[in-house]
């Protein structure tokens, strides 16, 4: 697929993403790795509205070369490429039910979300939290570094998940499958539930690897 496809593509599913609410204002970011280097969405740009020729494309060191400016959170997309080299794409959400997870004191910091469906066991599997930083602090592109050389998926504490795939859609469903699972998480919160167990969970991972 020729570059402005791909343009086209991250300008199409970024709409998708906030026209069913989950990013908003200019929050959410999207990067694609080129032969030549990545994609990434435009700085203070809204999802709702990317111009395909304004994404913002840096050379294979990382430097912006043309478009609008990249992101600031590109760091965040960087660290997971840097770490995951089947990594296609990178998707950082602010989600509503996901950052509300990241806001909980009580989970499990190793493994957020219990393995409540199977969709979700095959598209994120195990989630760290990272624990908070403020914006822009360089420390947090480390963090997200460490674990990602273990975990295509992550969860900011207080402020959202970061998830890699194979490809551009691979991305988009595992973030969305994270989201509905956040939110299915809180639905059940004060009821007795009954995730897959570790034998059910195993027997997914072993059939369905993570593929970035
Ligand atoms: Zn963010």
């Amino acid at each position: 697929m020729s570059e402005n496809k791909h343009r086209d593509r991250i300008a199409q599913l970024a709409k998708s993403l906030y026209d069913r609410q989950l990013t908003f204002g200019s929050s959410g970011n999207i990067s694609f790795k080129l032969d030549d280097g990545w994609l990434m969405t435009p700085t203070g740009s809204s999802m709702g509205d990317i111009d395909p020729a304004r994404i913002s494309k840096l050379d294979s060191a990382g430097v912006w070369v043309n478009g609008d400016k990249p992101t600031k959170e590109s760091f965040l997309h960087m660290a997971m490429y840097q770490e995951r080299s089947r990594a296609g794409a990178v998707i950082h959400l602010h989600s509503t039910h996901s950052v509300a997870v990241s806001c909980l004191h009580d989970v499990n910091s190793d493994n957020v979300l219990p393995p409540l469906t199977a969709y979700y066991v095959m598209r994120i599997g195990q989630l760290p939290l990272i624990p908070y930083y403020a914006p822009g602090d360089v420390n947090l592109a480390e963090a997200v570094r460490e674990m990602a050389s273990r975990h295509h998926a992550v969860l900011l504490a207080n402020h959202g998940p970061i998830v890699a795939g194979a490809s551009l859609e691979d991305a988009v469903y595992a973030t969305e499958e994270l989201e509905e699972t956040a939110k299915l998480f809180l639905l059940l919160r004060d009821k007795k539930i009954k995730p897959l167990d570790e034998l059910q969970v195993r027997e997914l991972n072993e059939k369905f690897p993570v593929n970035c």
